[in-house]
Formats: structure tokens, sequence, C-alpha cells
């Protein structure tokens, strides 16, 4: 049975030659940035998981952006790391001492990958230490956290950023700066699906007090966020239903789900989500004039896009580098925040309470409560 990463690694050819070097055993990651180290974003990754470590594999590429740290409650990751990534004992902590990274001056960033339930905590204790952070989608459990987050990082005086990595991938830029441009004219529909099979029944994705819910949280962020940059609309209400095929599996969250946005222009776009089927990542934009399809359109590339014209020929770059590169190059040197700030992952989080709400009440209407 297909896991998220088998998933998302086969789509992704271009890394997965990468990682065969990556991973060899006693070769500390390479320095390949021109940049000088005085001038590079210095980052620590908390959360040694699978995606953390797609995170650091992908920084090896990055010119402005630098691992240097880590945070981990399993001290048997540290010896792998430090070798892997050529971290330093300095820049090593844990749950219990990470308060003490703000007396790090080598340390910029934290980077938050922990499972979803534990973002707001941790962005939380990051921003307390006066660190920058980056948190990994979904950005909380709901609204209410994602607002806290916000007012803690802009208290503490650090920036808030969220792992929206397709906000820096050139394919589904160019898709946005085409709908800009009016090439599509008035857009008149939107169909999103994003998704994959879950395996191992145990994993911490399948249990809500770790998750806050299932596909809906994990993926349907991408179908809501892509619904977002397809119309350049926020939502104003919700429709939502599940389909739910294996209630043993799945009895503690959503297995799939469809849900309509309805957008003030008076656009709706259907969207959807699943932990039970694969190969589901699809975003379809009818505009006016035209239209664009991406497919794959949510994996860590390649990312395939055609539109009424012709297919979008643009370059297929390492997500998590051009994320941290760009994120680096607005902290550093004072350039406009990309749009990938705690906002925006408040904006789709108001949309995921809202098909939460709509199942609750058996698929009625719901209002996005702003
Ligand atoms: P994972 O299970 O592989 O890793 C989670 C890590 O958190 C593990 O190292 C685990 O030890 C650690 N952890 C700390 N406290 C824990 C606790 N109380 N219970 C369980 N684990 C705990 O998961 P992952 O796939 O790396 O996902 C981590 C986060 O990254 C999630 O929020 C997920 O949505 C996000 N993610 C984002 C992308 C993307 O493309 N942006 C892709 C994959 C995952």
């Amino acid at each position: 049975m297909n896991s998220r990463r088998d998933f998302l690694q086969k789509l992704s050819l271009g890394i997965g030659a990468a990682t065969l070097t990556d991973l060899t055993p006693g070769i500390a990651a390479p320095v390949t940035s021109n940049v000088p180290a005085d001038k590079q974003l210095r980052v620590a990754l908390m959360g040694l998981g699978g995606y953390a470590d797609i995170v650091a594999r992908g920084m090896k590429e990055c010119k402005t952006a630098r691992l240097v740290g880590i945070v981990t409650g399993t001290p048997s990751k540290i010896p792998v790391w430090k070798q892997k990534y050529g971290i330093e004992d300095k820049n090593v902590y844990n749950y219990e001492n990470l308060h003490e990274i703000k007396n790090n001056p080598d340390i910029d960033l934290v980077y938050v990958i922990t499972p979803n339930s534990l973002h707001h905590k941790h962005v939380l204790q990051v921003a307390a230490a006066g660190k920058h952070v980056v948190c990994e989608k979904p950005v909380a459990d709901n609204a209410k956290q994602a607002r806290e987050m916000i007012a803690a990082c802009e208290k503490a005086n650090v920036k808030f950023y969220i792992g929206y990595r397709l906000h820096f991938e050139p394919h589904t830029k160019e898709l946005v700066r085409m709908r800009e441009a009016g090439e599509f004219g008035k857009i008149m529909h939107v169909n999103n699906y994003a998704g994959f099979k879950i395996g191992d029944p145990t994993q911490w994705r399948l249990k809500k007090s770790l998750a806050g819910g299932g596909a809906m949280m994990d993926v349907g962020v991408y179908s809501t966020n892509g619904a977002r940059y397809c119309t350049g609309e926020e939502p104003i209400w919700v429709t939502a239903q599940e389909s739910k095929t294996d209630p043993v599996k799945f009895k503690d969250v959503d297995e799939t789900v469809t849900f309509q946005l309805g957008f003030p222009s008076g656009i709706i776009a259907n969207c959807g989500c699943t932990y039970n089927f694969n190969h589901v990542e699809m975003l379809r934009l009818m505009g006016e004039k035209g239209w664009a399809e991406m497919n794959p359109a949510f994996g860590y590339g390649p990312i395939r896009g055609t539109t009424h014209k012709a297919a979008i020929d643009q370059p297929d770059v390492n997500h998590q580098a051009y994320q941290m590169d760009g994120i680096a190059d607005a902290i550093l040197n004072g350039k406009p925040d990309p749009n990938v700030t705690g906002e925006e992952g408040l904006k789709d989080m108001l949309v995921i309470d809202a098909v939460y709400e709509s199942l609750r009440k058996n698929g009625a209407k719901v209002f996005i409560k702003k």
C-alpha cells in the first residue's frame, strides 16, 4: 500500500535522483552557496520526520538559506543528522531546552515540521524565543489558533510564514501571472482535487488529536489554496460532503471530502480531497477566454500544466530550496513578503473550519466567518 511519502516522492524524479547521493553515509552537506555566510539565513528544523528530511536535502541547493540546527525529541537522530547535514553540537536542541535557542546568535529561524496539532504550541514557543518561524501546513487546527500564532509573532516582532512551497514554484507562478494578466478572461469555474491512499493505520495522520482532522486538513489545504490562487478571490461560503468507505480505518478523521466554495463574483469552485485513492492532484481553471489545467499540480514536482494556448513552459525546480531561498531573501534583504505569511495560512483555515462545520451540519451552506 502506498504511503504519502511514496506518493509524493514518485512524483519527484529529479529529487529521487539527488536522494541517492544525499543519503550516502559519512558525507556532510556541501556548502554550495556563493552568498557570504554572514548574509545567509540560518535555519533550524524542528521535528525530524519524513518531510524535514526532504526539506534538509532540498536546502543543500539553497543559496541564501542554510540549514544549521535541529530540534528533536529523538536522541538517536542527532548523530545521523550531524553527519548528513553538518550540524554543530551548539545548534542541537530538544523540546525541553528549546527556549534556550533565544540565546543562540547563530540561528535566525526555526522551521516547524511537527504533526499538525503541535504547530500552534511550537510556533508560540519559537516566537517567545525571538526567532523567525516557518510553520508547515496546515497552519493549525483551526482559525482561532492561527490568529493566536499571528498575534504572538507580531508581538515578538518575528516573521511568520507557512510552508506553501507551490507559491515559489514556476509553473504555479506562471498560472497565477496569466490569470492576473487576464489571459483566461473572467474566471468562471475551478475544479481541484488532491489526495493519496494513506498507508499505516496507526500513524498520527489518522489520529484527530495529532492531525486535527483527516484528508481535509492535510491535502484539502492544496485544493483550498489552489481555488484561491485560481480565482484571486476569497470564498464567502462553503458546502461540504464526506464519503467514508472505510469507517474502521477512518473512525477518527475524514476520509474523502468534496466541497464547494462560493466566491463574491459568483464563481463556484468544486473541490475535493482524499486519503483513500491514489494519484489525485489536479487543478483546472476555466475562464471566459481560456482554460488551464495542472496535473500533477501539488506534489514536489515535476509540476505539469497546459493552457488553451500551449503547455506551461517553466523550469522544474526543487520546491523546498526555492521556498527557503525566497523566504531568506525577504527577511535578509527587506524584500516584500512572499504570499506565504501566517495570514495566508489563516485564510485557508477559515475555509477548513467552515468545511468541517458544513460536514457537522450534513452539508448545510456555511458562511465563512472573517
Ligand atoms: P512525520 O511523521 O514523518 O514526522 C513528524 C515528526 O514530528 C517526527 O520526527 C516525530 O518524531 C516528530 N514529533 C514531535 N512530537 C511528536 C509527537 N508528539 N507525536 C508524533 N510525532 C512527533 O510527518 P511529516 O510527513 O514529516 O509531516 C510533518 C508536518 O509536515 C505535517 O504538518 C505535514 O502536514 C507537513 N508536510 C508538509 C509537506 C509539504 O509538501 N509542504 C509534505 C509533507 C508533510
